[in-house]
């Protein structure tokens, strides 16, 4: 007819899009849990819309989703009557991929040379709705935003375009039905048309949806719920499997892998709280571009409040995904209420302390993910040194560093203040752009003959929190590449202040003739086989931060 348009999916749209028809995913049940989740977003939306929105005419009695197979078309529907989409936001959301993140991810994805690097980035990126087309040559989606009365239908089989045509019967919420490719169990491609097939994927991968998640019966019978529907925080934790923490985790974070570390925490008395908090495993993509969403979902008493509630986690944390639900709020709360509330500091400055103490247990307990997690996470968590005063002294607990110790394995300050030699009171630290660069450094040659240990700093952040951060465990931080480090016994010394003296007159004539080029000419025990190497003065910028500056106009 005359209304439908036909629309190309935006390039990365496409990219993504060939990806996963020629899909290389092997776990194709997932694509069931895509879009309860979806749909379940769609409901906790709804309701939050008509709590905030009086007016608004959308019909909130009988919130659930639907799932219907036509085994005879060989289809499956999802149906929500949820917040549904207008018409361009089905162009905006379905249409385009807005995630921050994309490019990056389809970069990588080129140079990922193998099936199982391309299934990891896929887990770590997580394809959404575009994961139907895993199971279906054609998708179909009709949808009515709640308050408007007209609909819209999407229609695509995966390839380059799409169309797109008002409907005026839609009802309100979104359904999307899945023409299904022919059954191939070699390829893990099951009959997603046999139901104990739905109620076992739902059941695995959506039982703590607080919405009803209903099977349909073909015969049009009265449909029934699948799901359990209990909130998994509010569960007690010694009855919570791990499977279920995993499944829940993958719904909030649309992270398609396990998380590292699960924590629980529960406040009573008179502001009470309870938070099931989640480390990744691996770190997004996005963890350091700038316009990347943080923090975690805020509920009120098991009610949706809010998405990426920032008030409750800092930045240098912006990877911990999870959900806090406070009893005391009201529904109605706004970021400017959260961000005075004094209930909601405390809780904030609890939540960052127990994530600290759960990694700082996890260095005993299972060094192997707290590796792990510090390899993926630490560059973001030493922004906290400057950015968190009060826990400085525990981050610094919880951080591991290059050092000249040992090239495969970072250290902690704890076990490099343990190795000091007798009489060292410093922890001696270089900063540069890499390690090779620091090793092949003069400044280093003699502590490396004198058996000093050096930590070998490379990330650009960490120039910045030398700086900040007296010292630990009352060792102050020296670099070896600033002012005048002293590393000489009494008779170096006695021998050092007579060279001084014997080589007076060829410094004094290097001074002159360097000029402006330089402040002083000294003679040096820091060299062992260099014959001379430039060294800044304690209070001056290093090399690495000069650039830095240059690089922002200073
Ligand atoms: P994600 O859920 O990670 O945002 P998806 O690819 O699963 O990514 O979905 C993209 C977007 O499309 C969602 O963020 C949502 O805005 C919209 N959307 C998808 N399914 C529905 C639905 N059933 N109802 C309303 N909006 C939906
Ligand atoms: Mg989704």
């Amino acid at each position: 007819t005359a209304h439908v348009e036909t629309l190309q999916f935006q390039s990365e749209a496409r990219q993504l899009l060939q990806l996963v028809i020629h899909s290389i995913y092997s776990n194709k049940d997932t694509f069931l849990r895509e879009l309860v989740s979806n749909a379940s977003d769609a409901l906790d939306k709804l309701r939050l819309e008509a709590f905030r929105d009086k007016e608004l005419a959308a019909d909130t009695s009988d919130l659930h989703v639907d799932i219907e197979v036509d085994k005879d078309k060989r289809t499956l529907t999802v149906r929500d009557n949820g917040i549904g989409m207008a018409r361009d936001e089905v162009v905006g959301l379905i249409g385009t991929i807005a995630k921050s993140g994309t490019a990056e991810f389809l970069r990588k994805l080129k140079e990922a040379q193998d099936a199982a690097g391309s299934q990891e980035l896929i887990g770590r990126f997580g394809i959404g709705f575009y994961s139907s087309f895993m199971v279906a040559d054609k998708v179909t989606l009709v949808t009515r935003r709640a308050g408007s009365a007209e609909g819209v239908r999407w229609e695509s089989s995966g390839e380059s375009t799409y169309t797109i045509e008002p409907v005026s019967d839609a009802p309100q919420g979104t359904a999307v039905t899945l023409h299904l490719k022919p059954a191939d169990p070699e390829e893990h491609l099951h009959d997603y048309t046999a139901r104990e097939k739905l109620v076992e994927i739902i059941k695995r991968y959506s039982d703590f949806i607080t919405w009803p998640v209903r099977v349909v019966p073909e015969d049009g019978g009265e449909p029934e719920t699948i799901n359990s529907r209990k909130a998994l925080w509010a569960r007690p934790a010694s009855e919570v499997t791990e499977d279920e923490y995993t499944e829940f985790y993958r719904h909030l974070s649309h992270d398609w892998n396990a998380p590292l570390e699960t924590i629980r925490l529960r406040a009573e008395g008179t502001f009470e709280y309870q938070a099931l908090l989640f480390l990744p495993s691996r770190a997004p993509l996005d963890l350091f571009m700038r316009e990347r969403k943080r923090g975690v979902q805020l509920y009120v008493k098991r009610v949706f409040v809010m998405d990426d509630c920032e008030e409750l986690m800092p930045e240098y944390l912006r990877f911990v995904k999870g959900v806090v639900d406070a009893q005391d709020l009201s529904l109605n709360v706004s970021r400017e209420i959260l961000q005075q509330d004094r209930h909601i500091q405390l809780m904030r400055r609890r939540l960052v302390k127990k994530i600290l103490s759960t990694v700082k247990s996890m260095m005993t307990e299972k060094p192997d993910d707290y590796a792990t997690f510090w390899r993926e996470f630490g560059r973001a968590v030493k922004e906290g040194l400057l950015d968190d005063f009060d826990n400085r002294d525990a981050i610094l607990d919880i951080a591991s560093f290059d050092s000249t110790h040992d090239p495969e394995k970072p250290t902690t300050l704890a076990q490099y203040v343990e190795r000091m030699k007798e009489g060292q009171e410093h922890i001696y630290y270089m900063t540069g752009e890499s390690r090779t660069r620091i090793e092949n450094s003069p400044h280093l040659e003699a502590f490396r003959a004198k058996g000093f240990e050096v930590l070998v700093l490379t990330d650009p952040i960490d120039e910045m929190w030398v700086d900040a951060v007296a010292g630990f465990g009352g060792k102050k931080f020296q670099s070896i590449a600033k002012g005048e480090v002293d590393l000489d016994t009494e008779d170096e010394k006695k021998e050092t202040q007579a060279r001084q003296e014997d080589f007076a007159e060829l410094l004094s004539w290097l001074t002159e003739t360097l000029g402006e080029g330089v402040k002083e000419v000294r003679l040096s025990s820091r060299l062992t086989t260099s014959p001379a190497c430039i060294v800044g003065d304690t209070h001056e910028l290093s090399p690495m931060m000069e650039k830095m500056y240059r690089a922002m106009g200073q």
